[in-house]
């Protein structure tokens, strides 16, 4: 077989084995040997690079930078839906269709999937483009990052139309996003609110490889064309599906209203065991040609229309209410819930928000609340039910000082929080610094998990994160519960986290507002932290991408006296306080164009840096492993194949921490 013949052959096979599996929801390859056959594919496309075709699955993972979305306008306009909320709506939309069209009327019913709208325009049986809703007439090109979604077909199998528009939401189910979550609490970060903003969101970053890394879904919906062989919406599903989309085979075809109802029902009560969230349903006029006689308003079609589920509501007894210091002396308080069951899972804590909160709705101790739970992950108290409550019960004052220190709370103008302003001396501040400190994405220290954090603090041993540094062995050596070997990780850690480079040392410091991104922008920006801490708002704002708020927070950072003081000492103790000189300068040839294949999960540099370090240093990156591969920097799980091969080719593997000493 020609080279040619062999990358086809390749690629029909892992688009079907890929369609089975995230289609079809049939694994028909194990993911070990899915994974070898990719890396063929990547090899061979790799070495002939004549026979690229944009549409192949080695695309998948990404790697396409989109600085500016380019706007597109739609062939056909998005619309919105109308909106109805209760039996009498949708009575009254059928009388409304009556009125327009005589003979019997049959209706799709389908779930409202929530996540982020998205039309596909398919030439040729191949993706031509992806575009988001935007206002309906004009949206962006995501295109890149819709390709790693593993769902959409990037070839289209069976006899597809010369060119239509197929219309879906792009999702983040469940199980993904609860993963996602549980990797960003251990990596110190928030956990993401909910899926549907975290799906859209995902639809716009720039780096599409951060895109592929989401388990997004795309659940498809609507056709539209020129000449499209279907009569019938239920035609149109059946049509999408052979042609290679992911349609649920919820959606159901029924005659009445009586029975439109009874779907909505099911639903309703039902929509905690599906794998994506749902907010409603989309009841649609089948016949197409009916569909052409009712026709649209300016905002929507006529001939469809949402039912909206009612957020889940239920009732149950506020026993308390607690308050919470957050690293930056936020205060939040929360209701302590009599345990209730809602939407599937068992309450016990629910948001109140603020003081306003609490006030407007007269939120009392033993009062009987309504919890709902909506789109986001926390419920929260929407309502209070007056009659039961005693005549004795007295009205919230909420607390003027903190639980935790004692110190008066202050709450600024435009501030909907209360703050404790003692961010020196609040026990859940200083431990919620440190511990941002030395999270994963931060200064990366092992070794130090929370409760030590807190018994360091409690034993007066540290005070904030600097005093790390100067930390001894025998300092904590008589610690409760401290073996030796701990205490040796704990010193090692803190050790090693002087070599982490300057940008993630300025995120770990933990200015309020200063994230990653942020954080990079400004290491980038300044170089150093001096010029940083000089920098005024103005200076500041001017830098790309920093607004307002987040100028007026390093500025007041920086005039603390305190924080210029932590900052002396840490650079005491070689905190890398400036970007590395090699950053500096620019290009090195210590690694003398040698090839390189970098895989795995890194600590001490993300992925994307190490890559530049590479380059920055003379060497050349490639995906993946050939002959001409002349090393392999190794993270943690790094894939089974890459690894055999690399042996098998005797290519020199590196850690991280050898490759990092060859360029130091
Ligand atoms: P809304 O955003 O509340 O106006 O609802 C309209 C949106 O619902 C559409 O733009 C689609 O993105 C979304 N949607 C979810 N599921 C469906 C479905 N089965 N049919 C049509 N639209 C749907
Ligand atoms: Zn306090």
């Amino acid at each position: 077989m020609n080279v040619k013949d062999q990358i086809n052959l390749l690629r029909d096979e892992l688009r079907i084995h890929n369609h089975n599996y995230y289609v079809l929801d049939e694994a028909t390859i194990s993911d070990f040997d899915f994974d070898i056959k990719l890396k063929q594919l990547q090899d061979l496309e790799e070495a002939h690079p004549e026979f690229y075709d944009a549409n192949s699955p080695t695309l998948r993972v990404g790697g396409g930078i989109t600085k500016n979305f380019k706007t597109i306008k739609h062939d056909f306009k998005m619309y919105s839906l109308s909106n109805s909320y209760s039996k009498s709506d949708l009575e009254d939309w059928e009388k409304r269709n009556r009125k327009i069209i005589d003979g019997s009327v049959e209706y799709v019913c389908e779930l409202k999937y929530d996540g982020a709208s998205i039309s596909l325009t398919y030439e040729n049986g191949v993706l031509l483009r992806a575009v988001t809703r935007g206002d309906g007439t004009q949206g962006d090109d995501v295109t890149l990052n819709i390709k790693t979604i593993n769902s959409v077909p990037l070839k289209l199998k069976g006899d597809f139309p010369d060119r239509f528009d197929i219309r879906g939401e792009i999702v983040l189910p469940f199980e993904g996003f609860n993963n996602m979550n549980k990797q960003r609490i251990l990596e110190g970060e928030e956990p993401y609110r909910n899926p549907r903003n975290t799906a859209s969101g995902s639809l716009k970053l720039q780096d599409s490889s951060e895109v592929a890394k989401r388990p997004l879904e795309c659940l498809l919906y609507h056709m539209v064309g020129d000449k499209l062989p279907i009569q019938t919406q239920y035609q149109s599903l059946d049509l999408a599906r052979k042609l290679g989309f992911k349609v649920p085979a919820i959606s159901k075809l029924v005659t009445t209203i009586p029975e439109v109802i009874k779907f909505v029902e099911y639903w309703d009560q039902h929509r905690h065991n599906l794998p994506y969230e749902i907010d409603g349903v989309v009841i649609k006029v089948n016949s197409l040609f009916q569909q052409e006689e009712l026709g649209h308003t300016s905002k929507s079609p006529r001939w469809a229309i949402a039912y909206k589920f009612k957020a889940e509501r239920v009732s149950t007894i506020l026993n308390d209410i607690t308050y919470q210091v957050g690293r930056t002396g936020a205060i939040t308080p929360v209701a302590n819930l009599k345990p209730v069951e809602l939407a599937g899972t068992i309450v016990k804590r629910a948001s109140l928000h603020n003081a306003d909160q609490i006030e407007k709705l007269d939120i009392r101790l033993g009062d009987v609340v309504f919890v709902e739970k909506g789109g986001e992950i926390i419920p929260k108290i929407v309502d209070v039910s007056f009659e039961n409550r005693s005549s004795a019960s007295l009205k919230t004052n909420y607390i003027t000082n903190c639980p935790e220190c004692n110190s008066s709370l202050t709450r600024n103008e435009g501030d909907a929080k209360h703050f404790c302003p003692n961010s020196e001396h609040c026990p859940p501040q200083i431990g919620g610094r440190i511990q941002h400190f030395i999270s994963r994405k931060a200064m990366n220290i092992d070794g130090l998990g929370s409760e030590t954090v807190t018994l360091l603090v409690k034993n007066g041993l540290i005070n904030n994160y600097a005093d790390l540094y100067d930390l001894t062995i025998d300092q904590i050596l008589p610690l409760d519960r401290m073996a030796e070997k701990s205490a040796f990780n704990l010193i090692a850690g803190v050790e090693a986290s002087k070599k982490i480079v300057f940008e993630r040392v300025l995120f770990a410091l933990g200015i309020r507002y200063v994230g990653e991104t942020v954080a990079k922008k400004l290491a980038k920006h300044y170089k150093d932290i001096e010029a940083l801490a000089i920098a005024s708002e103005e200076e500041l704002v001017n830098v790309d991408e920093i607004g307002e708020v987040i100028a007026k927070s390093v500025v007041s950072f920086f005039s603390s006296e305190k924080n210029i003081e932590i900052i002396r000492q840490l650079k005491q103790a070689g905190i890398q306080l400036k970007i590395s000189e090699t950053e500096l300068t620019g290009q090195t040839d210590i690694l003398e164009s040698n090839v390189f294949v970098v895989s795995g999960i890194f600590m001490k540099v993300t992925r994307n840096q190490l890559k530049l370090l590479i380059e920055k240093n003379g060497g050349r990156v490639v995906s993946s492993i050939s002959k001409k591969t002349n090393y392999v920097v190794a993270g943690d799980k790094m894939g089974p194949s890459k690894r055999i091969k690399a042996e098998n080719l005797g290519i020199t593997i590196l850690s991280e921490d050898e490759f990092l000493s060859m360029i130091s």
